[in-house]
């Protein structure tokens, strides 16, 4: 399964990422993360579970709650579930080098289907270049799609929109004002500090 190309990236002696050995998937939900990535340019990493890994997404803007942003998602390599679970430093000449917070978390649910009303599978739909989710995270929630440009410019790059349902509000900015994670409620600083005293 695919995570080699995130192992070849990676030096696990010096970083204190997930090795890609990947855990299985929990079974009941599919699991989906954001990680606000303090790297080069700050960005926020989506990744949505697909198949025992984490598909993945680099996202400058972070996620949009209104309907009328389309943001720019470019996808980034597999990563295994267990990175779901990571944040912390990673050091500065390293792959991605930068503090990595959870920004969101949560399961979420397939919901594209087809002319006739079927369920699409998650996989086929990723192939697709058309996937539709249902998140339920502590900051983002309700229906997301993400849409493969396939051609001009962006051909390649994905589009993550926020579909029109009772969670879309075009006067929420959650990446301006929400700005700790939701697994220790600490800041981007709080946490750089904090990896760099222990
Ligand atoms: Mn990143």
């Amino acid at each position: 399964m695919g995570n080699k190309d995130y192992e070849e990236k990676r030096d696990f002696n010096k970083t204190d990422e997930p090795k890609g050995d990947s855990k299985k998937s929990s079974g009941d939900q599919p699991i989906f993360v954001i990680q606000k990535h303090d790297a080069n340019q700050l960005h926020y990493d989506f990744r949505i579970e697909i198949d025992d890994s984490l598909k993945s997404w680099s996202v400058p803007k972070g996620p949009s709650t209104d309907p009328s942003d389309k943001q720019m998602a470019i996808p980034t390599g597999d990563h295994p579930l267990d990175y779901a679970d990571f944040e912390g430093v990673i050091p500065e000449d390293e792959y991605g080098g930068g503090t990595v917070m959870i920004w969101d978390k949560g399961t979420f649910e397939n919901i594209k289907k087809d002319d006739n009303g079927n369920l699409i599978s998650l996989k086929k739909s990723y192939e697709n270049g058309t996937v539709e989710v249902n998140l339920k995270g502590e900051k983002i929630k309700g229906g997301y799609a993400l849409v493969e440009m396939e051609s001009g410019d962006m051909e390649g790059n994905w589009l993550l929109i926020k579909m029109d349902d009772d969670k879309a509000d075009a006067r929420r900015n959650p990446t301006s004002t929400e700005n700790k994670s939701v697994e220790s409620g600490r800041t981007l600083n709080e946490i750089e500090k904090e990896e760099s005293e222990s």
